[in-house]
């Protein structure tokens, strides 16, 4: 889960992270307010939507007057931004963040990440801040600063001296820069984060560190611990179906093509895609309705796939283990007599209770088309698709 800049400065600032006075608003008039409010020279407007590169897409605006905070608010506001991370179409804007502006000497990045081929958290830095993080990897790969945290540990005081040594800063620097790489450290441990990110972290011409934009993305699967963070959620900025899919406990994820998948296990939702596309195909969404879904469930999540505008074809693909093929089959069932369905469904049954699966399905007196291999349903579907495209 993802939340906006402004409330991850907010942690930020709990966890003594020096960050600059701002506030949130939904209008042109609050930002005039606020920006006399702070009456200095110098105010940043900046878009809260959850993606990055919004400085170069003209979503974040420096400007001199409280009137020029209000147009550069109205301009902002309302505007589909486009970045290098929102796709074409871009991200409405519906709030901004107005913050007193910060005179920047340097720019550094600093952040937390899950490395999870070491099973530990890695500590990125470097003194090239400002750019993306993988554009200096590529282009100065020295220049990065890397240290991996034993998580059973924590962070050393050594490791810091470390970073901080590597980053070149003088003595009068290492003490603040030390509160912020525990702060971070801190807020990355304490809520299960799989990143906590400052780019850039700015130094002041007074050298102070201040960090001027924030990320944090937190591990879904350790929400149920953390109520307050849940709270943070921004629906506006989800995709709706896969808000509802997480709703019901189901990973739903949303892709480009045009058949809808259901299937159980990440590891078959891979290879059922990878069948589709192999044939020629573009899956639409994928569903994993896991291994101990109920009746309920599965209506839910076919009927989530199925509000996909872009279906065409529904391809359910089960290996049934823990999962039940009647259990599957009655809850599609249910799903189809409550909601008009008259897109062709490809059904590839194996395992657990399978014959009482295809006998559910047989007898339903829909037309459903039944397979037992996965490779064989993959062609049904492509078939179905042609067909679907001739109409
Ligand atoms: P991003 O483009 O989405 O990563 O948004 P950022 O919050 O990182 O802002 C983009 C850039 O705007 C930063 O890298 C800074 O160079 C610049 N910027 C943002 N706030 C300030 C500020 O207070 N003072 C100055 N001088 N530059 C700023
Ligand atoms: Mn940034």
């Amino acid at each position: 889960m993802r939340i906006h800049e402004y409330q991850a400065k907010e942690i930020l600032r709990e966890y003594g992270i020096p960050v600059p006075k701002g506030k949130l608003v939904r209008n042109p008039e609050e930002a005039e307010q606020f920006a006399e409010e702070i009456g200095l020279k110098k105010i940043v407007i900046k878009a809260q939507v959850h993606a990055g590169g919004r400085g170069k897409g003209g979503g974040v605006r420096i400007v001199k007057t409280p009137v020029e905070a209000r147009i550069a608010a109205q301009e902002i506001i309302g505007m589909r931004l486009v970045t290098n991370q929102t796709g074409g179409e871009g991200r409405l804007v519906k709030k901004v963040l107005v913050e007193e502006g910060v005179d920047i000497r340097d720019e550094f990045y600093l952040g937390v990440v899950l490395d999870r081929s070491k099973a530990s958290p890695l500590i990125i830095a470097t003194s090239e801040g400002g750019v993306e993080i993988e554009k200096v990897a590529m282009e100065a790969p020295e220049k990065i600063v890397k240290e991996w945290i034993d998580p059973y540990v924590g962070l050393r005081n050594f490791q810091i001296n470390k970073i901080c040594y590597r980053l070149g800063l003088k003595s009068n620097q290492v003490e603040k820069m030390r509160r912020i790489i525990s702060g971070l450290y801190n807020i990355f441990s304490k809520y299960d984060c799989l990143m906590v990110e400052i780019n850039p972290l700015a130094q002041t011409i007074n050298e102070d560190f201040i960090a001027i934009d924030a990320k944090i993305n937190f591990d879904d699967n350790a929400l149920f611990r953390h109520k307050e963070i849940v709270s943070l959620r921004d629906p506006e900025e989800e995709s709706p179906l896969e808000t509802e899919a997480s709703k019901y406990n189901l990973n739903y994820i949303k892709l480009n093509g045009n058949v809808g998948c259901m299937v159980n296990g990440a590891g078959l939702a891979m290879a059922t895609m990878d069948m589709i596309k192999f044939l020629g195909a573009e899956p639409a969404n994928f569903l994993d309705v896991g291994g101990g879904a109920s009746v309920e469930m599965v209506k839910n999540g076919f009927k989530i796939l199925i509000a996909d505008k872009d279906v065409k074809v529904v391809f359910i693909n089960i290996f049934g283990g823990i999962m039940r093929c009647d259990t599957i089959a009655r809850g599609v069932l249910e799903a189809i007599s409550e909601s008009k369905v008259n897109i062709p469904i490809v059904i590839r049954l194996e395992g657990t209770n399978v014959e009482e699966g295809r006998r559910i399905l047989n007898e339903s007196g829909f037309n459903f088309i039944i397979t037992s291999s996965m490779k064989e349903g993959a062609e049904k579907v492509v078939q179905a698709l042609g067909r679907a495209k001739n109409v």
